[in-house]
């Protein structure tokens, strides 16, 4: 697949031929109207209608395209200053025409481009100085200004297209990096750091007006087991089926996530601890429940800890310890099980 940088020259020549020629016929009313000699007509038409072909010629030909490109680009710059002392100064058409080739290069983002392009403006200026003389007339006629008026306006057009785009492409992307920091690959669950902030802002909710919430912390049985026995592309199939089934379990409101590993944690914002145990109890039997399509015999099953937020769970981090502290009850407690921790004593009870 071509990458941009080697799409650049072709991208760049119909703008040139349009760029280019536009600006050769400004350059071309200016010498009309001072009946200028065919020297001065050969230096406009060269640059605007002839170059922009031999410099898609030269990237075409060159071993190292992007770099070609971005000399021709300075050279660009350089012929549009040489068109100023051609138009002996007039006002309008040689502001414009620096301005656009300078925005050239701004807007092609490659670095400091823009800088190299002023000493190649003032090698044209001066080129152009040496081919037609210092004469300063900086006069803009109706018929230049009017000559100016499609350069000015497709330029204007064509830039903010472009950026209409890369603004765009930006949204689109920043839209996927969030969704890859929230949504964990394997299962779909949220990421880790996603569900913390969304842990964290139950727990801040149970501190501001006592909505009561749970949280589930679950951890796969003997998984290092499954992983050896049949290997980790069946380990994940095992992971992917255990979400499947927590998917199932929990509400629109819930925050369930992939914690790491084999472990879920489940947030159940608003649920009483005996509701959030039902729940809990009902993932463990379906846990027992999953049959894996490539290999219907393996047996799966999983260990949970329930602890609802207390006034004591300063911070986050005090919360999944207590439901972390149920989970190992759970594990010491035979495995296949769940576990609350429940207040007053936050100590865990099978
Ligand atoms: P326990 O019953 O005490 O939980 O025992 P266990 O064997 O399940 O032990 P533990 O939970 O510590 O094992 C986690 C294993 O999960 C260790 C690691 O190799 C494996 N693992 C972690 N991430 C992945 C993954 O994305 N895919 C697969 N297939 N395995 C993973
Ligand atoms: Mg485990």
């Amino acid at each position: 697949m071509p990458t941009p940088r080697r799409q650049m020259p072709r991208r760049i020549y119909p703008l040139r031929i349009l760029g280019m020629g536009l600006g050769g016929m400004v350059v071309g009313v200016v010498l009309w109207e001072r009946h200028a000699s065919v020297s001065a007509w050969l230096a406009m038409v060269l640059p605007a209608f002839v170059w922009p072909h031999v410099a898609y010629l030269i990237t075409r030909h060159s071993a190292d395209p992007y770099r070609a490109e971005t000399r021709n680009l300075l050279i660009d710059s350089a012929l549009a200053a040489s068109f100023v002392p051609l138009m002996h100064f007039n006002l309008l058409p040689s502001v414009l025409l620096l301005t656009l080739t300078m925005v050239d290069k701004i807007t092609t983002g490659i670095r400091g481009l823009w800088a190299r392009a002023l000493p190649a403006m003032l090698v044209g200026g001066l080129a152009g100085a040496a081919l037609a003389g210092l004469h300063w007339a900086p006069e803009t006629s109706m018929r230049v200004m009017v000559a100016c008026l499609p350069v000015m306006a497709l330029h204007t057009l064509s830039v903010s297209m472009v950026s209409y785009q890369l603004i765009r492409q930006s949204a689109r992307h920043n839209q996927m990096l969030d969704e890859l920091r929230r949504v964990d690959a394997l299962t779909g669950l949220f990421g880790r750091g996603h569900w913390q902030e969304q842990a964290e802002a139950a727990l801040r909710r149970h501190h501001a007006s006592n909505e009561p919430a749970c949280m589930l912390m679950l951890d796969i049985d003997h998984f290092k087991e499954i992983n050896d026995a049949h290997g980790h592309t069946v380990g994940d199939e095992v992971i992917r089926a255990l979400a499947h089934v927590v998917r199932g379990n929990v509400r629109a409101g819930d925050c369930a996530g992939r914690y790491g590993g084999d472990e879920f944690a489940i947030v159940l914002p608003g649920m009483l601890a005996k509701d959030a145990l039902a729940i809990a109890h009902r993932i463990r039997e379906q846990t027992e429940g999953v049959r894996l399509r490539s290999l219907p015999g393996v047996r799966i099953t999983s260990s949970i800890g329930v602890a609802p937020a207390d006034h004591r769970h300063s911070n986050l981090r005090a919360w999944i310890d207590a439901a972390d502290a149920a989970l190992y009850a759970a594990k010491n407690g035979g495995r296949n099980r769940v576990a609350g921790c429940m207040e007053p004593a936050l100590a865990p009870a099978v």
